[in-house]
């Protein structure tokens, strides 16, 4: 650290990236000091929330140590029984997971994606069938905007660490949708209809899909994916995310 400290002093700090660079071993989430780089620093990962059993038969959701017994169904899924077949989600959203998924989006992707990419794979279940892994599409509006989908870049590192075959494009977004955030669930139901539409239709009937996003929310924008997957006769469709949100009025975004 001081000879970091007095490198930058030394050259200035209008290099300080260029230092960060060639001494990189800082936690992504907190800036603190870390051993090696691609890792946490302890106490982020101790911060990390890690979606714990019993939960959900449909959704996975947790239950918490004294929640029902494994195979019960969560109240939101009783209410509405979900399109999807299960969520994969790496972690819960919390503090931490927020950051890294910040620290995602405003550069450093490329040591972050990998880990990220792991703890989201960590919890994907095995299958005998391939699958095919599809991002959730930005509008290309917005990824000209923001210069890259990051639900792409982490199904692209999913496929990396074997779990399965990515189709960056299966999904695309055939009109401009406004922010969700905000929207009730039928406006959101309603901006998001026939917004997103499988590219090939061939190439995903009677596959099992993995269906990638960084965040989960509302789930309004991945329920319209698992939609349009399953009218091209997808057979099954995962959704595999980094963060999930359990509690909608915690996210601002
Ligand atoms: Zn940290
Ligand atoms: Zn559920």
């Amino acid at each position: 650290m001081g000879r970091v400290t007095t490198l930058r002093r030394a050259i200035g700090e209008g290099v300080a990236p260029l230092v960060d660079l060639v001494y990189p071993p800082r936690c992504p989430a907190c800036g603190e000091g870390i051993g090696e780089q691609g890792g946490l620093c302890v106490d982020c990962w101790n911060d990390l929330a890690i979606p714990g059993d019993p939960s959900c038969a449909l959704c996975q959701r947790p239950f918490g140590e004294s929640g029902p017994d494994e195979g019960s169904i969560c109240a939101p899924c009783l209410g509405s029984p979900p399109v999807h077949d299960g969520i994969a989600a790496g972690t819960l959203y919390t503090d931490t997971s927020r950051k890294l998924v910040l620290a995602l989006k405003h550069g450093r992707r490329i040591a972050l994606a990998p880990l990220l990419a792991r703890l989201i794979a960590a919890r994907i279940p095995q299958a005998e069938d391939e699958r095919l892994i599809i991002p959730v599409p930005l509008h290309r509006w917005r990824l000209w905007h923001r210069g890259f989908n990051q639900a792409a870049l982490l199904a692209g590192e999913l496929a990396k660490a074997g779990c399965g075959t990515l189709m960056v494009d299966g999904l695309r977004r055939t009109k401009r949708t406004p922010s969700l955030g905000g929207m009730g669930a039928k406006a959101r139901a309603r901006a998001l209809a026939g917004a997103i539409a499988v590219s090939w239709a061939d190439s995903v009937k009677g596959r099992h899909i993995l269906l990638v996003d960084d965040v989960l929310t509302s789930g309004a924008t991945s329920t319209a994916c698992v939609k349009a997957l399953k009218r091209a006769g997808a057979k099954t469709v995962v959704i595999a995310c980094f963060a999930r949100v359990l509690d909608e009025a915690r996210v601002h975004t």
